[in-house]
């Protein structure tokens, strides 16, 4: 007998929640971080050295300094570049707290530039109409693991003499114009939080080639102290140090850095496979009519952090937050990045208004992040494929007098 498929269900049905993202970890990873364990260091020794030095060798970059964590490593970057009250940054509403947080870590102005609405990037145009005789420095944020149009953006901070600074906590093995992401900003920030390419548990870091830049980011790390002879303005004896500046103790454990350098190891294949699932769901998801799939800059090469479809309204019976709630009851574990920051209500307090951003306000509306990291199966790929097909057929509509 033939039976007719019940399309209301996919094809794969899962039992336990996919997340959105989940760190790799292996043997490896584990004989590095109990080799560190059994040895005399556990902070601050040898392995915050290599783990430094192979951040800068991959991206290209003189030096890197090791952070507790990405928003510690901002909060340096934010330091270092000399921001202070009165200051204004500008940065993107589409991100983590954190990209903006740091600014206000330091007594400076968050200023909010608009997204482009095909890239969800900060639009290069948009920073430039919030340039004020006030502004001191860029913060801009490879949204995805889509860099930034960072050629444009440096050419306007050489311009204009601003400091700019990369979150790059997307971006780790991404590339703009064919050169590696942390070659391109004054600073580069990474971060190691699980969901992220790589991983130490908790972490971040700086690259740069500035070399006041650089020693700025190593004082604020330890307290604003140091012992290097050629810094002090006197020198007591063996055990002088002295505090120079206000530091904090942002410093990242030896257990982590040897984490990071066996993870670093596996970054070009994780970010082969992250690519590879991508192009899966372009593929897929393309041919869905009022879906939108992310729009790639040409110049860009995305190590693809997060995937994020947009479902148009006109498109669907349900909105967003109904369709949302509907993949997570097949247990897609999807999710929405972000919030426009602004509109968070420590930010509201401050003064800041709705409507500042509107695309990155219709963009928020829309938006929704699939499950996407390396160790997913094929199955896993398709599970979400099928559950996403499943709830489209459920909600979309034909719109009337279009021939399809
Ligand atoms: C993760 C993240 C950060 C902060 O990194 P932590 O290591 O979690 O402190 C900053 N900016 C963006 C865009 C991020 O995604």
């Amino acid at each position: 007998m033939f039976e007719k498929p019940d399309l209301s269900l996919p094809k794969h049905v899962r039992t336990t929640m996919l997340p959105y993202g989940q760190q790799w970890l292996d043997e490896q990873d584990i004989e590095a971080v109990t080799k560190v364990l059994r040895g005399d260091f556990i902070t601050q020794g040898p392995a915050i050295i290599a783990f430094e030095t192979k951040i800068a060798n991959y991206v290209n970059a003189k030096y890197a300094v090791a952070f507790a964590n990405g928003t510690a490593a901002l909060h340096g970057a934010c330091f270092a570049a000399g921001i202070g009250e009165g200051d204004e940054v500008i940065t993107t509403p589409i991100t983590f707290l954190a990209s903006s947080n740091c600014v206000l870590y330091q007594g400076g102005t968050p200023v909010f530039a608009d997204i482009d609405m095909d890239t969800y990037n900060v639009d290069p145009e948009q920073i430039e109409s919030k340039i004020t005789c006030r502004t001191k420095a860029i913060i801009a944020v490879d949204f995805t693991g889509q860099p930034v149009e960072i050629d444009r953006i440096s050419m306007l901070a050489r311009d204009r003499d601003l400091i700019l600074i990369e979150d790059a906590a997307h971006s780790l093995g991404a590339s703009y114009a064919g050169r590696k992401i942390g070659a391109w900003a004054d600073m580069t920030m990474f971060s190691f939080h699980p969901v992220k390419h790589v991983t130490t548990g908790e972490g971040g870091v700086i690259v740069t080639d500035n070399e006041v830049f650089y020693r700025r980011l190593l004082l604020f790390r330890n307290h604003g102290m140091t012992k290097n002879p050629e810094e002090l303005t006197r020198n007591d004896g063996p055990w002088y140090y002295e505090m120079q500046e206000l530091g904090f103790n942002y410093r990242m454990t030896d257990m982590q850095a040897a984490l990071g350098v066996t993870q670093m190891d596996k970054l070009d294949f994780f970010v082969t496979r992250r690519r590879e699932i991508a192009a899966r769901y372009n593929e897929a998801f393309s041919k869905l009519e009022g879906l939108v799939i992310p729009g790639q800059q040409s110049r860009a090469e995305s190590s693809w952090h997060l995937y994020i479809l947009r479902w148009i309204p006109e498109h669907f019976s349900a909105g967003r937050d109904v369709i949302f709630n509907e993949l997570r009851s097949l247990n897609i574990g999807v999710h929405v990045h972000y919030i426009p920051v602004y509109l968070q209500p420590y930010y509201q307090r401050m003064g800041y208004r709705d409507g500042i951003c509107p695309n990155a306000e219709q963009y928020y509306r829309t938006a929704i992040t699939v499950p996407l990291f390396p160790k997913m199966t094929d199955q896993n790929v398709n599970e979400v494929v099928d559950a996403i097909e499943t709830v489209y057929r459920k909600y979309h509509m034909q719109i009337k007098g279009r021939l399809l």
